[in-house]
């Protein structure tokens, strides 16, 4: 059906069905074929190859599959009544309901909402088969977090036969049909602005953002919609009286820097639609790790120490946000002639907690610093399970399981309030001397 009609790149009038993908020629506001309403069109469609999927209230979306009396019913995924929401369906988003929110607060905006306790360990297996779906597409892969992924797919059109466009919008019906879940989709030039497209309109979401238009779509935007622009970030550029993108695109890059340092540099380009990265595809979450590159080398452990503790606070936040643990903890460190050390130390039970990594990984680093001077620092955890098991409270000493408490105190804050509301001892103050460590992850969604 498809193949019968050649797609003629770069002409703006053939649009496509999203739900049959047959090609539309013409302002038609239904496709030919099905009727549906929703036809994909845009100057840049055919031109475009970087990816944002992002799975609809994704926890929330898969209790309803597998309990379809749920379907109509606002359904919230948390735990027990002073927890707090981890998800909740668009039903109850209407009523108010948004994730984070303590359960007390939600129950009182909808009192008829079915509420939950989350099944990790299905939503890791389900995220899995999604992930498993989007390398079908392309090797070029990189999860953000269980229901979450760039994808870039250049040079995937001879494979598929069919531009990018065509095989993500495929993608998203072969989903809901095999999967029985809903995703968003945005189709950009760069990650920042395929993940800002993913999320203009959800659920059942399709949007693209071209190159032509970034900048002046960027102008309306509030500054908040820039990566690693938190609520305490925001704060501070409220008071500079900067509010909206545009605001940052009349200043020039030096000025920004002299302001911001090193964020500077960032909001420079992103708030200009510029965004070098590439997609860094994930071989299927063997480990979870976070690093980061010196500005000049470093060697004691009074620089060291609290870049460890940063990225540590990291790599527990994608654990907790992807359900893992892992029972390996794993060093790296670069030597200022680029010789890699790697030292490993096994846990007795996996863990998810950012001080158990941080604590494994100060035992390692003490060993390593002998005045070599490094240029990159890693941490990470291997051995990954579901994190069910992690962490059990009688097993770790007194002192752990106290800082283990006020993680959880910590973790609730940053959800409320944003990353960098909670400074840690560690890592106060410490953000001019390191290249920044890229911006917290959104909220589930
Ligand atoms: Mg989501």
């Amino acid at each position: 059906m498809f193949a019968a009609i050649p797609v003629t790149v770069n002409a703006p009038d053939h649009g496509f069905c999203r739900d049959c993908l047959a090609l539309q020629s013409g302002e038609t506001r239904r496709c030919g074929q099905c009727g549906s309403p929703r036809i994909a069109r845009h100057p840049e469609l055919y031109r475009l190859q970087l990816a944002h999927i992002d799975c609809d209230a994704f926890y929330a979306a898969v209790e309803k599959r597998d309990n379809p009396a749920l379907k109509d019913k606002p359904v919230i995924i948390g735990g027990g009544k002073r927890g707090v929401v981890s998800t909740a369906c668009y039903i109850a988003r209407i009523k108010g309901v948004r994730s984070a929110m303590p359960m007390f607060k939600a129950l009182e905006a909808c009192p008829e909402a079915v509420v939950i306790p989350p099944d990790m360990e299905k939503y890791v297996r389900v995220g899995r088969e999604v992930r498993a779906m989007m390398q079908a597409l392309t090797p070029l892969v990189e999860p953000l977090s269980i229901d979450e992924a760039f994808l870039d797919l250049s040079g995937t059109e001879r494979l598929h036969g069919r531009p990018p466009a065509l095989v993500l919008a495929g993608f998203a019906r072969d989903v809901e049909r095999e999967i029985g879940i809903t995703v968003s989709a945005g189709l950009s030039y760069c990650k920042f602005l395929a993940k800002v497209a993913s999320d203009f309109r959800k659920p059942r979401g399709f949007s693209v953002i071209g190159e032509a238009e970034a900048v002046g779509f960027l102008a309306e935007q509030p500054v908040t919609l820039i990566w690693g622009v938190g609520k305490a970030f925001a704060a501070t550029l409220e008071r500079d009286g900067i509010r909206m993108i545009g605001q940052l695109q009349r200043l020039d890059r030096a000025e920004l820097m002299r302001r911001y340092g090193s964020m500077g540099d960032r909001l420079y380009h992103l708030s200009r639609g510029q965004d070098e990265r590439v997609v860094h595809p994930d071989r299927d979450a063997k480990s979870v790790s976070a690093e980061t590159t010196f500005d000049t080398d470093l060697a004691s452990p009074a620089d060291l120490v609290p870049v460890l503790r940063a990225l540590s606070e990291k790599v527990s936040a994608r654990l907790k946000k992807s359900g893992l643990a892992g029972r390996t903890v794993v060093l790296k460190l670069k030597t200022q002639d680029f010789k890699l050390r790697t030292r490993n130390r096994q846990l007795g039970d996996p863990t998810r907690l950012a001080d158990r990594i941080f604590q494994t990984g100060l035992h390692l680093l003490r060993k390593e610093t002998d005045g070599t001077k490094y240029r990159l620092l890693g941490i990470g955890v291997s051995d990954l399970t579901g994190s069910d098991r992690a962490d059990p409270p009688d097993l770790v000493d007194a002192g752990a399981r106290k800082r283990a408490l006020a993680e959880g105190a910590i973790d609730s804050l940053r959800e409320k309030f944003g990353r960098t509301a909670v400074e840690t001892g560690y890592t106060f103050g410490r953000g001019r001397k390191t290249l920044p460590p890229d911006p917290p992850e959104p909220d589930e969604d």
